[in-house]
């Protein structure tokens, strides 16, 4: 049996209960790369045999998957925050229901939420944006035309931009295309919940010259939108007027 589990963001207690379960019980364990804290593979049994798939192609990984299944082994394939966001999962997944290897998956805590706690904000903000737009920038994997951060941008939503922090300058030009402003509040997120986590707040305007001065370039999150501003509507689940099936509202 394979399991695909979210390792979460970075700091190893971040992995869920089932997560960690899986990894001390697991006898192979492929773990993606640098993205995973190697603190979680101090959760592993001895004499589980590790492979970092940093180093590896996608026939080595289901290699490695099948000739554990050969052996009746449990597998972990271990992926950074949640495994259903750029984890390239779904390969794997299809690849194993060729070969008629069972899997499942445990979810894990995405490193856009583990931005969010680090900045300690929230995303969806009444009066503000009541959507989360995740996405990235065109590298070398394409992003469809129709999702070019400049039409997304359109929006002016709250978004959180993975795999861009080297792109920064390219980046800040398409956001500028869309409704932000040079004003509009971001954030770059260099690491969240890990030790060496660095949160810079800038502006949208500035978000270049904000990675280079404080020298980030990869593992970070952009996070753009006016829910990183100091203006929103309270609530109203929590409004004292509000009736709902559980609260009678007072006038
Ligand atoms: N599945 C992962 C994303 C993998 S793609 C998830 O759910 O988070 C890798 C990208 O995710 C990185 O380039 C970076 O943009 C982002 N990322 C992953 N871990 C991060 C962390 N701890 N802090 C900030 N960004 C992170």
């Amino acid at each position: 049996m394979v399991h695909f589990v979210g390792a979460g963001p970075g700091a190893p207690d971040l992995i869920t209960l089932r997560g960690a379960e899986l990894l001390k019980e697991a006898d192979v364990v492929i773990y993606a790369g640098s993205l995973v804290n190697p603190a979680l593979l101090e959760l592993c049994k001895a004499d589980c045999a590790l492979y970092n798939s940093a180093e590896m192609t996608l026939e080595q990984v289901l290699d490695v998957m099948r000739q554990g299944e050969l052996k009746g082994k449990a597998t972990v394939r271990l992926h950074t925050g949640d495994p259903c966001l750029y984890g390239a999962v779904r390969e794997q997944m299809d690849a194993l229901d060729r070969l008629g290897v069972p899997y499942d998956l445990t979810p894990g805590v995405s490193s856009f939420c583990g931005a969010a706690a680090a900045l300690e904000t929230e995303y969806t903000l009444p009066g503000v944006s009541q959507s989360v737009i995740l996405t990235r920038m065109s590298g070398r994997t394409a992003v469809p035309e129709g999702e070019a951060i400049a039409a997304l941008a359109a929006h002016g939503a709250s978004m959180a931009i993975f795999l861009s922090a080297g792109m920064l300058t390219e980046l800040q030009a398409e956001l500028l295309k869309g409704a932000y402003t040079p004003d509009t509040p971001a954030a770059l997120v260099y690491k969240a919940t890990w030790p060496e986590e660095k949160t810079v707040r800038c502006t949208v305007g500035t978000l270049a010259r904000a990675g280079q001065e404080h020298q980030i370039s990869k593992t970070a999150l952009v996070l753009v939108g006016n829910f990183l501003g100091k203006d929103y509507q309270r609530s109203k689940l929590y409004d004292p007027a509000f009736t709902t099936g559980f609260r009678e509202g007072q006038p």
